[in-house]
Order: C-alpha cells, then sequence, then structure tokens
C-alpha cells in the first residue's frame, strides 16, 4: 500500500475511512451469522462533526467499534490517516488507539471496583503516564464535567448520567484527536446530554478535533456537520447541514451518493518548492 505523507502530499487521506466494511456476526455453531453491516463506505474529514442515526439493530455500534479498531470487519477495511491499524499486531495497535481515539462506550464500560477517579485515569496509567501528571489531568477535565466532587466514589455510588460523564472524562483523557462516541447524551438524563454535546462543540470547534456521535436525537443530529443515517447494516443517506465547513474541499455537498472522498486542500507540497 501507498504510504501517503500528511504533511508532504497535496492529496490529504481522510482522517477516518471506511472502505467497504462488512461484518457478519459468526454463530458459535457455525449457523448462518448475523450481517450486521453490508457495504459501509464513507470517509471523515478532519475536524469534522458528524452524526450516526439509525434503528435500533441497524449496525451502529458494529461500525463503531470497528471505526475505533476494537473490532474486525468480515471484509473492506478502516483506514486512519491513510493507514490500514488492522495490520498491526494487537500491542501496537492498542497503543495506536490510545494516542488517537478516545472511545465512549454505550454502556459505559467502567470498572466497578476502581473509583471513578482511577476509571477516568485509566488510559494513562496503561500508558505509563506518572501519577503527577495524571493527577494534572484528571482535574480540569473532572471540573468542566461536574464529577469532581465524586472522584473517590465507586461506579455503583453515582447515576446513570454521573456514569455517562466519567465515560467522557476517561475518553478524553489522553486528549485524542478522534472522537468516537457510542450514544453519550443518550435518554439517561438531558442534562447530561446537553453538557456532553456542549463539551463537543467546544472540543470540535476550538480544538479541531473529529468526531462522530452516535445518537438518537434528531434534535442534537441536527447541530453536527453532518448526518449519516444506517439501514439495517447500510448507509440509506447522508446529509451536510454545515455546507459552509465543506467548501474548501472537493466534497460535493449536493452529490449524495457514498464514496471515498480524497480532500484536495490548498496546502502546497513543500517537497518540491
Ligand atoms: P445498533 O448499535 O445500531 O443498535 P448493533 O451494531 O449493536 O446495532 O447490532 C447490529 C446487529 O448485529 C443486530 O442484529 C445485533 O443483534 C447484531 N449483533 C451485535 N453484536 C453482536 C454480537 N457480538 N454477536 C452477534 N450478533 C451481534
Ligand atoms: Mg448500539
Amino acid at each position: 500500500m501507498r504510504q501517503i505523507n500528511v504533511f508532504t502530499e497535496e492529496i490529504i487521506m481522510s482522517v477516518l475511512e471506511a472502505n467497504h466494511v462488512k461484518k457478519v456476526y459468526k454463530t458459535r455453531l457455525g449457523g448462518e451469522g448475523v450481517t450486521a453491516l453490508k457495504d459501509v463506505h464513507f470517509s471523515v474529514e478532519p475536524g469534522e462533526f458528524v452524526a450516526i442515526m439509525g434503528e435500533s439493530g441497524s449496525g451502529k455500534t458494529t461500525l463503531l467499534n470497528i471505526l475505533a479498531s476494537l473490532d474486525t470487519p468480515t471484509a473492506g477495511k478502516v483506514l486512519i490517516n491513510g493507514k490500514d491499524y488492522s495490520a498491526l499486531k494487537d500491542g501496537e495497535r492498542a497503543i495506536f488507539r490510545r494516542n488517537n481515539l478516545g472511545f465512549i462506550f454505550q454502556d459505559f464500560n467502567l470498572l466497578d471496583n476502581f473509583t471513578i477517579e482511577d476509571n477516568i485515569k485509566l488510559p494513562l496509567v496503561l500508558a505509563g503516564e506518572d501519577y503527577e501528571t495524571m493527577d494534572e489531568k484528571v482535574l480540569p477535565l473532572a471540573k468542566e464535567l461536574g464529577i469532581e466532587s465524586l472522584l473517590k466514589k465507586y461506579p455503583y455510588e453515582v447515576s446513570g448520567g454521573q456514569k455517562q460523564r466519567t465515560a467522557v472524562a476517561r475518553a478524553l483523557i489522553t486528549n485524542p484527536h478522534i472522537l468516537l462516541a457510542d450514544e453519550p447524551t443518550g435518554a439517561l438524563d438531558s442534562k447530561t446530554g446537553r453538557l456532553v454535546m456542549d463539551l463537543f462543540h467546544k472540543l470540535n470547534e476550538q480544538e479541531g478535533k473529529t468526531i462522530i456521535l452516535i445518537t438518537h436525537s434528531n434534535e442534537l443530529a441536527r447541530e453536527t456537520d453532518r448526518i449519516i443515517s444506517i439501514r439495517d447494516g447500510n448507509i440509506e443517506s447522508e446529509e451536510i447541514l454545515k455546507p459552509e465547513k465543506y467548501k474548501d474541499t472537493d466534497i460535493d455537498i449536493n452529490n449524495k451518493e457514498e464514496k471515498p472522498k480524497k480532500i484536495r486542500k490548498s496546502r502546497k507540497k513543500n517537497k518540491e518548492e
């Protein structure tokens, strides 16, 4: 595969690309299996805020897990910054994930025997960060999410909305440039939903983070740049909500077809000048 240097090539790969992704969950007894994704094909640009919508069972979580390299596709591939990370060994892939991606699970995935604070710190512990640095990073984030008074508590001692905010803090603690969130604004409480959404807007607008958000809320989805609708394991439609954000790209905002889009940036090749 051709390697692309994102800093020197005129044609920049998308930050994330799902290339004809198919996923079949095999049954244990070698039966038919469940086809969760049929042929999902789309790409996401650096700094985009994308919402993924679709009915329960349409394949959203499967797609997000595959985008995050937490699961492997049956066919097709996922490119991150133009690179196929499925080719990496497990250990390298885990490091890559930690350095680049923040993931918020639909069911939070907090560890019951860890305090809220230690749950948030977990990615840093795994990265071998020293304790002082960890402490410096946890507090501002916990304050921002309104959970600073809960740091010494355990997950079973806090509310659903507070668990959700803890999961958000854990996803952000490594300062990832791509954030993948599986219904973080779910029906638990609307105050948390709004808080999380405001934080996402801030991270997207002020820090240029790329965000992919699965949501059931049409209202929240309409605050993003683009809505991708999934139905029965395929992209059913795409809607661009902020055309102005796409004007410096080659993306045809009227094109409803889902093709992988290579983005031609105005940034020139330095190499040849
Ligand atoms: P959504 O997040 O949109 O609700 P999912 O991606 O969780 O959808 O599920 C898509 C389909 O794949 C569903 O039919 C679901 O039952 C099935 N599925 C999801 N995870 C598994 C799994 N681990 N094993 C078998 N089938 C699964
Ligand atoms: Mg789901």
